[in-house]
């Protein structure tokens, strides 16, 4: 690779400066002390902090964003000999050079496919790539702010997907018990619920997440300094409770509890399958064997896309499918129940339809692979992931900080 040496010279915002010592710290690191070699800097030292991908250098600049350049191309000579020409550079533009570049360690961010990972895309093409590249390795101490921050930002919930999110867990928490024949009370489920709410909003608030992205909650709203008074998080609160309650006081529910408990084949668990030699990754809400048909749940909150259903529903057909061949010949049939409103709704998933969806995942993986630099190293470019038109959207994105929206 190479590398920076004492006796170069860099020239920053017309300014030149000659290195006497270059150190590598951690990661892709290196701490540079410079000298100022030219009439405005003349004699002044410097001690630069700057991160190297390959070829590709960025030193921070102390009121923010970077001063870039190529160690291979922007050389200049000079009568002080060899100056290393650096231009200006945004976050983004380190992220983009970041998703180009080969993960550090062992842990490589290997393409797979998921429901949710089609949805994100479809949703915002750059959130996506803010989502699975960008963010990547941003658990790294060493890491560069910006992914640091597209890490912190991929983390973070919002009032709505939290409610849901704890929704599900509850559920998750009741079924799992029906299941091992030991149920659960409503007031039990409820003060539990109530205690990770309040274990949630205190994290968030207090900014404690900011340590642990991964595993304290962080709402965008604290993150992003969105008033909001008592009421809203009260009102919420109610929601999530309501749910729940719709959910513990349903017939569904009530026939749950009156299966046996080996009718029950899985309760969220993430699994993962294998479709055009790519992982494809599924959380089943909820499976059961009826004694002749195998029944796939879905829990939603609010009005479904019948598409988006069935293809939801389809991925977790395929996946029992392919995962358990001795069921091959048992039909399936999808099944969403709505929390808000306490409704069943029938989708069908004959073999016809899971035909029908594998092709669309086929699709959808050619697709997204095709985006890609280099599909096979899983390496991306920033300007093949564009920034969506609609800026309403852009308000309750997690991302807006780096789009700058
Ligand atoms: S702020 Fe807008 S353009 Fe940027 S990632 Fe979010 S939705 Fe996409």
């Amino acid at each position: 690779m190479v590398a920076l040496r004492p006796g170069q010279n860099l020239l920053l915002n017309n300014r030149l400066w000659s290195l006497w010592q270059v150190l590598p710290g951690e990661g892709r690191q290196l701490t540079i002390e410079a000298i100022g070699a030219s009439e405005a800097s003349f004699g002044m030292t410097r001690r630069l902090t700057a991160i190297q991908y390959g070829s590709e250098l960025f030193i921070e600049q102390r009121r923010g964003g970077y001063w870039q350049a190529n160690l291979e191309r922007d050389w200049q000579q000079s009568d002080n000999g060899p100056v290393l020409v650096c231009r200006p550079a945004n976050a983004l533009d380190l992220l983009n050079v970041h998703t180009q570049s080969p993960a550090l360690g062992q842990l490589t961010n290997e393409f797979s496919w998921s429901y949710s990972r089609s949805a994100k895309y479809r949703f915002c093409t750059r959130a996506y790539y803010y989502h699975y590249y960008a963010a990547w390795e941003g658990w790294r101490p060493e890491s560069p702010p910006p992914v640091r921050t597209a890490y912190l930002l991929k983390n973070l919930t919002d009032l709505s997907r939290w409610i849901g999110a704890m929704v599900h867990d509850s559920l998750r928490f009741a079924l799992a018990r029906l299941r091992a024949g030991r149920p659960v009370s409503r007031d039990d489920l409820v003060g539990q619920m109530y205690r990770r709410a309040q274990a949630d909003f205190e994290s968030s608030q207090n900014g404690r997440y900011q340590q642990q992205p991964n595993a304290l909650v962080g709402f965008q709203e604290h993150y992003y300094k969105v008033p909001l008074d008592k009421t809203t998080w009260q009102t919420s609160w109610q929601r999530a409770e309501q749910r729940l309650d719709t959910f513990l006081t349903s017939e569904l529910y009530d026939r749950l509890g009156q299966y046996p408990p080996d009718s029950f084949l899985d309760v969220e668990t993430l699994h993962s399958f294998s479709l055009a030699e790519t992982k494809i990754w599924v959380q089943l809400d909820l499976a059961r064997f009826d004694g002749q048909r195998i029944e796939i749940y879905a829990w939603k909150s609010g009005a479904s896309d019948s598409v988006e259903i069935r293809r939801q529903l389809g991925v977790y057909g395929l996946y029992l499918r392919q995962t358990q061949p001795e069921w091959r010949h048992v039909p399936i049939r999808g099944m969403v129940y709505n929390l808000v409103d306490d409704r069943q709704e029938e989708v069908g998933l004959d073999p016809t339809t899971l035909e029908a969806v594998e092709t669309e995942i086929k699709a959808d993986i050619a697709h997204l692979r095709g985006l890609l630099v280099e599909p096979q190293a899983n390496l991306a470019e920033i300007n093949r992931f564009p920034m969506i038109d609609d800026r309403a959207i852009c308000r309750g994105c997690q991302f807006r900080e780096l789009c700058g929206r």
